[in-house]
């Protein structure tokens, strides 16, 4: 059996590479046309637009900085004139920035790290949310992390702080839109090998004890992520919403 997603529109934030990459991929495979948001990697946001359209599929490519609100006003009003309308919303964009001691936290990281996660979680809902409430349906898929829930590895606790806040947004989020016949879920990725996160803020020796320990005995790949959004995006989901699923081959079971 295969999901298929025709006639179905999606905005994925920070697809230019690792697992929004392949997330757009993914549902551009199944059918949707596809907003592919970048913000600074150009070059890569292209080649991800060039592979839908070689497949035979839509793509549009949209430039913005997701913890800006004019910029995400921009961007939304972008898509929604070139699609007619926002089915599937996947908040992918974020990241720790780099590692910080507690004892060495600054007002600036603190504020980049959360405004990346979280505000632009929040922004990005609020101004898709007006258009799926008029139509009374539409899904949105917010990326949390492991670390949400294990406070993260060193130097990460205020991004692990920002990523559980994106849960318990998700649920309060859900509750309020599901009247309105809108899901909203959340993903929770652990150690996702092959993506520029990794390679910015972990040692060689952190992945492969990352690596060791993980049960089901490999990395997982930006596309272990890609097939449950894809799942949540598709109908199989219908009577899901406020759920997180966990993807980190059993390294943390809750
Ligand atoms: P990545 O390869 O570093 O990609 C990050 C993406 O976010 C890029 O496309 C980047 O776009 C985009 N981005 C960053 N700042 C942005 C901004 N201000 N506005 C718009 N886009 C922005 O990271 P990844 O591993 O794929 O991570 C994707 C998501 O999964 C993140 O939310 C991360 O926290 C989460 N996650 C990752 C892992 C993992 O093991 N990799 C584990 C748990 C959770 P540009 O390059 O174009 O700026």
């Amino acid at each position: 059996m295969s999901i298929h997603l025709q006639g179905k529109t999606a905005l994925v934030t920070g697809a230019s590479k690792g697992i929004g990459r392949a997330i757009a991929l993914k549902l551009a495979a199944a059918g949707a046309q596809v907003a592919v948001n970048y913000h600074k990697s150009e070059e890569e946001a292209k080649s991800v637009v060039q592979a839908i359209e070689q497949s035979g599929g839509k793509a549009l490519l949209v430039r913005a900085d997701v913890t800006k609100l004019d910029q995400i006003d921009k961007m939304v009003e972008q898509v929604e004139e070139a699609f007619g309308k926002i089915d599937i919303l996947v908040n992918n964009a974020g990241h720790m920035i780099r590692r910080m001691a507690n004892a060495e936290m600054s007002e600036e990281l603190y504020e980049q790290v959360m405004d990346l996660n979280l505000k632009s979680t929040v922004f990005v809902c609020k101004r898709v949310m007006a258009g799926m409430i008029a139509r009374r349906s539409g899904t949105i898929i917010n990326m949390a992390s492991v670390a949400a829930h294990t406070g993260g590895g060193g130097g990460s606790s205020v991004y692990a702080a920002s990523k559980a806040a994106v849960i318990a947004y998700s649920k309060g989020l859900a509750k309020e839109l599901a009247p309105r016949g809108i899901r909203v879920n959340v993903v929770s990725p652990g150690f996702i090998g092959n993506t520029d996160f990794h390679a910015t803020v972990s040692t060689a020796e952190g992945r492969a004890k990352a690596v060791a320990a993980v049960p089901l005995g490999r990395q997982g790949e930006p596309e272990d992520v890609a097939g449950v959004v894809l799942f949540l995006a598709s109908d199989l989901a219908a009577y899901l919403t406020g759920e997180t699923i966990e993807i980190n081959g059993g390294s943390f079971m809750r």
